[in-house]
């Protein structure tokens, strides 16, 4: 009887870390998000690295200049139809920068 035949029903259950290749730490299976399109259905990164990832590319890409002209129509549009929650609003910053004192 040979052990090491392959074909052999054994049940991968040693596979429960799944090293991160960002941070490179092993971490149980659920630290990492599904992906369908990876061979072991998870992320490459776990999720901590994931999440850290798209704080980034927020900040090193802001809005582009059709997100930031549709961001201001948006507010442009809100102003019009709540012209007193605006005027609230710009009363309530006026007031705050009075209060606060200078120098
Ligand atoms: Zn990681």
């Amino acid at each position: 009887m040979n052990l090491s035949a392959p074909g052999r029903d054994i049940k991968p259950n040693n596979r429960q870390m799944k090293t991160c290749y960002q941070c490179l730490k092993s971490k149980e299976d659920s630290e990492f998000y599904l992906d369908n399109r990876s061979d072991d259905l998870l992320t490459a990164s776990c999720k901590e690295c994931q999440k850290a990832r798209a704080k980034d590319r927020y900040k090193n890409y802001p809005l582009t200049e059709e997100q930031k002209r549709k961001k201001y129509q948006n507010l442009v549009e809100w102003r019009k139809e709540n012209p007193e929650r605006y005027k609230e609003l710009v009363d309530k910053n006026n007031k705050k920068r009075a209060k606060s004192p200078r120098e």
